[in-house]
């Protein structure tokens, strides 16, 4: 996730091809983030500009990533926040820190002196939740003013502003973020096939050493339903179990027992919120 830590706002230097699998997800984003780049072209047709991004999909896919590469692939400079740090107990206050980040976003991109910003908002599900009256007019009032922002983001303007947000409750967001000129564009980062895990791996794995016996095919196709964090994890684990044994490399076993610890740590994870 985008975490706490608010980006410091430069152009990423994170590309698409430093993401495992996610072909179809990667694609169907670089061809939106086109018009971001044509935008001369949209004009003349008369194509209503992208202004909102959705990503889609469960935890620890690669949504951030993404949305880093959109960055890169369009030369924008790059906002990163989280629906969460808009709950604040003081009515108005959230309101106040949408204001404030597309501010930041376009003051950014004038000091970088680059054409167009991205902002992220992952978990936008916590601020973006369904309206049903009464009970939280807190909430309302941020996503009102995200709303409002979206509706006065114009293409004709320096910087372009688009907006990416992840969740992994699509069906949670309230109807009006996700109309015609908002989040209208939906793409769904899934957990990697066998094929997207291999590639995952490998990319984890060029910083570390393996040793001739490993096989990440093998491995790929053991971590059936890992996400791409858990594959992280695993190759970090195997590292600190060959290194524990005073090995120079990581073999194909230490790599099993990466696997088994974070099937584990998931285990345990969810036996505890039970
Ligand atoms: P969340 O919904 O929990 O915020 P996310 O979908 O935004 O998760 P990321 O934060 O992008 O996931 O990924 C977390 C970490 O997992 C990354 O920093 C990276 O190390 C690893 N990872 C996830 N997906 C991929 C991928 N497709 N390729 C390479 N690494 C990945």
């Amino acid at each position: 996730g985008a975490g706490r830590k608010r980006n410091k706002g430069a152009v990423p230097q994170f590309s698409f091809d430093q993401i495992g699998g996610q072909e179809h997800a990667k694609q169907e984003l670089m061809e939106a983030l086109d018009f971001l780049i044509r935008h001369e072209d949209i004009k003349k047709f008369g194509i209503r500009p992208i202004k909102g991004i959705l990503l889609t999909g469960p935890p620890g896919t690669g949504k951030t990533l993404m949305a880093k590469a959109a960055a890169h692939y369009t030369n924008s400079v790059f906002v990163a926040t989280s629906g969460s740090e808009f709950v604040e107990m003081y009515v108005g206050v959230g309101a106040g820190r949408v204001r404030e980040l597309f501010k930041e976003a376009r003051t950014r991109a004038q000091k970088e002196n680059k054409e167009s910003a991205i902002i992220f908002i992952d978990e936008i599900d916590v601020i973006g939740g369904k309206r049903e009256g009464g009970q939280q007019r807190e909430y309302d009032q941020t996503l009102n003013q995200l709303l409002t922002e979206m509706d006065g983001i114009y293409s004709s303007e320096t910087p372009r502003i688009l907006l990416i947000a992840a969740t992994n409750r699509k069906e949670m967001l309230d109807s009006a973020l996700l109309r015609p000129g908002r989040f209208d564009r939906h793409i769904q980062v899934d957990l990697p096939d066998k094929k997207g895990r291999k590639h995952i791996l490998e990319l984890h794995a060029k910083n570390k050493p393996l040793h001739e016996d490993v096989d990440l095919d093998k491995i790929a196709e053991e971590s059936y339903g890992f996400s791409g964090a858990q594959l992280e994890s695993v190759m970090n684990e195997a590292a600190i179990y060959a290194l524990r044994e005073n090995l120079t490399k990581i073999e194909q076993r230490h790599l099993s027992m990466g696997i088994d610890k974070v099937m584990m740590g998931e285990k345990t994870d969810r036996e505890a919120t039970i």
